[in-house]
């Protein structure tokens, strides 16, 4: 029979790589919590239009990236490309701008993206993000920026931080008009997604990876040229707060993420060491978002970071609770063994049972390739066996060696 394999761009997480995804996962959710957000668990599919109205029309992941399908009953239904604009739809549907609005959220969960698979880049990943709604000083900004530096840091994650500032639609409008105009000049050694980027999607441009690109664009005109007084002074509050909490950045007036949903505040966190796919975390503010979708005009901000990108660059994973391996020597004691390792699980102990039927020295294999620190021997008494030293010790009963090993975990 021929076997069956996983679909292209999805993958197993097992092994050590589980244990690095549940450490990324934990980390960033103790931290969530230590800044009070407030866990939300989102649906993975959604009305399409959910994503078109709010991520964009014209962006790469609406355009060629989502999983969209009909389900039975004839509804255009897509696969999560991303969790904001699920939040902001749960925010307003769920009534969470009620009580002034203020709300601080954060998810964890796959998303999905058409895109060609490479190392960090798959079609089944995992974020981790967290959205600030309700409150439009720049002292948001900065938290939630250091709310992200916090998680990295706690990973012993190296990165650099780049910020930019969109300013408002409007500012943002009147900067497209002079862009538009500098690659019409451009336009002949563009690369062919940039030409038509031109009028779908300009900001993208500056984004475009392909080196002739990048060079032709070196003059293009700044957002930060453009931006009102109001975008102006709020950006740099941001700096002047990211310079008192001791975060280096650096401005990068090219910085423009690649969804439409973004004004003022854009930023992201990006590393060398994991080739062309190099933001780890990303996000800003998206003032207009709410309004946009159905719900009050509430100013929102918002980050997201891939976890398989973070898994690539965490190098420790913090030290495992030592393992018990409960061996009974010969079957009739298999009864006393099941009970003493219950008793060793309620004190907390991790333990495993030997389980499979054999001879002594097959079980203590076994035991050798679990990795088990300690072994306990069952029989008319109990033997604590020190795997690292060879050493051994009797007990007449099993709560005394229950406290010996207390002590030694
Ligand atoms: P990129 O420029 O790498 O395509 P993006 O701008 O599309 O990233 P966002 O939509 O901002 O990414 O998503 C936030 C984070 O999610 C990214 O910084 C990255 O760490 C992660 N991410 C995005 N797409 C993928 C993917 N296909 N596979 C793995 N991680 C991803
Ligand atoms: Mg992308």
């Amino acid at each position: 029979m021929s076997k069956i394999q996983k679909i292209r761009g999805f993958q197993d997480i097992y092994g050590e790589n589980a244990k690095k995804y549940r450490y990324v996962v934990d980390t960033a959710r103790k931290i969530f919590e230590k800044y009070n957000f407030e866990e939300i668990i989102l649906p993975f599919v959604e009305d399409v239009s959910l994503f078109k109205r709010s991520v964009g029309e014209a962006t790469d992941i609406v355009q060629k990236e989502m999983y969209v399908f009909e389900d039975r009953g004839g509804r255009t239904i897509a696969l999560r490309p991303e969790g904001t604009a699920s939040a902001v739809r749960a925010y307003i549907e769920e009534g969470m701008y009620a009580k002034g609005g203020y709300k601080k959220l954060f998810y964890e969960g796959a998303m999905f993206r058409y895109e060609r698979p490479q190392a960090g880049r798959y079609r089944q990943f995992h974020q981790i993000g967290a959205e600030i709604f309700g409150v439009d000083t720049p002292m948001a900004d900065a938290e939630l920026i250091k709310m992200v530096k916090e998680i990295l840091d706690e990973l012993r994650i190296d990165v650099r931080l780049e910020i930019n500032s969109l300013g408002s639609f409007e500012d943002r409008k009147e900067y497209i008009n002079h862009l538009k105009q500098f690659l019409e000049t451009k336009k002949e050694n563009l690369c062919e997604t940039c030409q038509t980027r031109i009028e779908t999607n300009p900001l993208r441009v500056l984004d475009c990876k392909v080196e002739q690109c990048k060079e032709e664009t070196k003059d293009a005109p700044v957002i930060t040229d453009y931006l009102s007084e109001k975008s102006l002074e709020r950006y740099t509050k941001l700096k002047e707060y990211l310079k008192a909490l001791d975060i280096e950045f650096t401005e990068n007036p090219r910085l423009v993420r690649g969804l439409d949903y973004y004004t003022d505040t854009v930023f992201e966190f990006i590393t060398d060491k994991i080739g062309a796919q190099g933001t780890v975390a990303a996000g800003g503010r998206y003032d207009k978002l709410v309004s946009q979708l159905g719900g009050p005009e509430t100013p929102a901000l918002g980050f997201a970071a891939g976890v398989e990108r973070l898994m690539l660059l965490v190098e420790t994973l913090p030290e495992e609770k030592p393992l018990v391996v409960v061996i009974p020597v010969v079957s009739d004691y298999n009864i006393q063994a099941l009970k003493s390792s219950n008793l060793l699980r309620s004190k907390d102990i991790k333990t495993e049972t030997l389980l499979k039927e054999g001879s002594l020295k097959s079980k203590m294999k076994l035991a050798n390739k679990l990795n088990a620190k300690f072994v306990v021997f069952v029989s008319d008494k109990y033997e604590l066996k020190y795997m690292d030293t060879g050493e051994q010790e009797i007990f007449e009963n099993i709560e005394d060696l229950v406290d010996v090993l207390n002590e030694k975990i």
